[in-house]
């Protein structure tokens, strides 16, 4: 059998899971709260976070910024490492005031321009600064996370740790387009959530015919 392509897998894990609505956020803006609380964190401990920022009707640009800081860290304090990321949070939305002046004006800039600003901030690594253009900005930039980096190498991929190589070796094979990068992305979590754990469940899991590493064969 000729070894499987990554549209194969997104093929399987569509048809398995169906579309996963991803990200789950009503507005940009809190994609990107959502993207710096959850680092180092469970989704459960930042949606707190952000319930208690939209009854403060904190869910605004502006308003993260003008904000006390430690009224911020007590709003976001579940979602962990809080003093650091409210000082992250502060910092981003300041960054794009002063140099965009709003959000829809920096989603029109060039987009290499704004992933590299993004990442010059203290704080906002690969993944975080992806998930924020493609989810946020809907601009086609594939989120790696340890999930993605896991399951490829399971499944028979040469996965090094090096963030850039695995977006562009993605990004090469699968067609341009966000819709795609979106589901993709949210169905390498889904999965590895449910079936490639840590310890992996194999025998239920949908690649489980086209994985090299299936443990139950
Ligand atoms: S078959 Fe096993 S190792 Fe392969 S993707 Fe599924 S759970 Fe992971």
């Amino acid at each position: 059998m000729a070894k499987p392509e990554l549209m194969d897998f997104y093929v399987i894990l569509f048809s398995h899971y169906g579309p996963r609505h991803w990200w789950p956020a009503e507005t940009p803006f809190e994609v990107i709260i959502g993207a710096i609380l959850t680092q180092n964190t469970n989704w459960k401990n930042v949606e707190k976070a952000i319930d208690n920022l939209k009854s403060e009707g904190c869910l605004d640009i502006r308003k993260i910024v003008e904000i006390r800081k430690e009224r911020l860290e007590e709003m976001i304090r579940s979602s962990g490492f809080y003093k650091q990321k409210a000082e992250r949070l502060q910092n981003f939305c300041r960054f794009v005031l002063n140099e965009y002046g709003s959000l829809e004006e920096m989603f029109h800039e060039n987009t290499d321009k704004i992933r590299k600003d993004m990442l010059d901030l203290k704080g906002i690594g690969h993944e975080t600064a992806d998930s924020i253009l493609l989810y946020a900005g809907g601009l086609p930039f594939f989120v790696i996370d340890e999930y993605t980096r896991r399951i490829f190498r399971r499944i028979g991929f040469r996965v090094n740790e090096n963030y850039e190589d695995i977006r562009k070796l993605f990004e090469k094979n699968i067609p341009k387009d966000v819709g795609i990068y979106k589901e993709y992305h949210a169905l390498i979590v889904e999965l590895a959530k449910e079936f490639c754990r840590k310890k992996p469940l194999c025998f239920d899991c949908p690649l489980r015919n086209i994985c090299k590493n299936n443990s139950v064969v």
